[in-house]
């Protein structure tokens, strides 16, 4: 947080809670068709007429999904936005309203909220998302943050992760891996700082992998493409845990077995050297990572004409009979079993 010198922090008892909301949400307008009523009254309420409403929720706690000793809470506000609405999109659907629910310890400051706050409007700007409501409470320690998204979809448009069939192609948009290993420099810096706090850490070398952990965008670009391009998945979903994890869920859930091709999986020349330097292997780095918010999907063979010449697309992978198994082929040809891997809360 910059804060002027001379302008002590506002302690939120100043406010009160209802000054506090009143305080931060102020700036949400409405724009979306289907917001009947937005922030302010007991319930938010919302008119999809004949299409069907897509909900989902994440839930983000300090020190488990985030640290704050390097992610500006601008950079939070907008995360939290975007890693729901990559749900949504997931959906094949179109996101229309969020609400945002915080709880806060008296560590924070009015200003800490009104830059995390900051980040909530650009992204629901950015992403054409109402804010419709929330909820604002104390908490003992730390920061909690709970956004729901909400959009809508034509009946029988929606992909879930159920419908991939054999001889399917599976496909990724974007790059995989980069958020994790701007992940391990932030971590790496956050460790030398501890021991030298006059070092200013140079990170001009990983501007692509941080900015893909701290400032992760959702592929609603795609989503529009899908439309235009007149074509539908099979099954989808978005890369949160990773995409190990991710093909395991699709595989599991429509009966069907895998190949992944290891030279197939898409790496930006960041994240190869950036593997280099830690000695970490680029491929478990893609399989397991996390937090990429790209979409995995599948596409029956006869829609491959439409995709082949889209660089946000690559081809990785082949769908099979459940009977095959889910496996990686290895540059070297060799087949490995795929592992859910994910590297989230429980087994810390
Ligand atoms: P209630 O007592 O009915 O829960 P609140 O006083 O908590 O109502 O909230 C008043 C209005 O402000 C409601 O429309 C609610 O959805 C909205 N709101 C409360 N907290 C937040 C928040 N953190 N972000 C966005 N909207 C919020
Ligand atoms: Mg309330």
């Amino acid at each position: 947080m910059i804060e002027d010198k001379n302008q002590q922090p506002t302690p939120l008892s100043e406010l009160g809670e209802f000054g506090l909301i009143d305080h931060l949400t102020k700036q949400f307008d409405t724009k979306q068709e289907s917001t009947v009523k937005g922030i302010g009254d007991d319930a938010a309420v919302l008119n999809f007429e004949n299409k069907n409403t897509v909900v989902s929720t994440d839930l983000l706690i300090e020190g488990v999904h985030f640290d704050l000793s390097y992610m500006p809470l601008k950079h939070l506000g907008y995360k939290a936005i975007i890693v729901n609405l990559s749900d949504i999109y997931a959906m094949n659907a179109k996101a229309t309203q969020v609400t945002v629910s915080i709880a806060v310890s008296s560590r924070f400051p009015l200003e800490a909220l009104e830059e995390l706050y900051e980040g909530i409007a650009l992204a629901s700007k950015i992403y054409n998302v109402d804010v419709v409501g929330g909820d604002t409470t104390s908490s003992t320690s730390g920061l909690i943050i709970s956004v729901t998204a909400i959009g809508e979809i034509s009946q029988n448009d929606e992909v879930l992760r159920n419908g991939a069939k054999p001889n399917d192609l599976l496909v990724v948009t974007g790059d995989l891996g980069a958020a994790y290993m701007g992940l391990q420099v932030l971590e790496r810096e956050k460790e030398v700082f501890k021991v030298n706090p006059n070092n200013q850490p140079d990170l001009d070398t990983y501007t692509y992998i941080i900015e893909r952990q701290l400032k992760p965008e959702a592929r609603k670009d795609i989503i529009t493409l899908f439309k235009d391009l007149d074509m539908k998945p099979s099954a989808m979903i978005d890369i949160s845990d990773g995409l190990s994890s991710e093909i395991l869920h699709i595989c599991k859930q429509s009966g069907v077995g895998c190949d992944l091709y290891e030279n197939k999986i898409p790496l930006d020349p960041q994240v190869i050297s950036t593997c280099e330097e830690f000695n970490i292997d680029s491929t478990t780095v893609a399989l397991n990572g996390g937090e990429d918010y790209e979409l995995l999907f599948t596409i029956s063979q006869h829609d491959y004409p439409k995709i082949k010449a889209n660089p946000n697309f690559s081809v990785i992978g082949f769908i099979k009979e459940a009977q095959a198994g889910v496996h990686l082929v290895t540059r070297a040809e060799t087949q490995i079993p795929l592992k859910a891997q994910g590297w989230k809360s429980f087994n810390d």
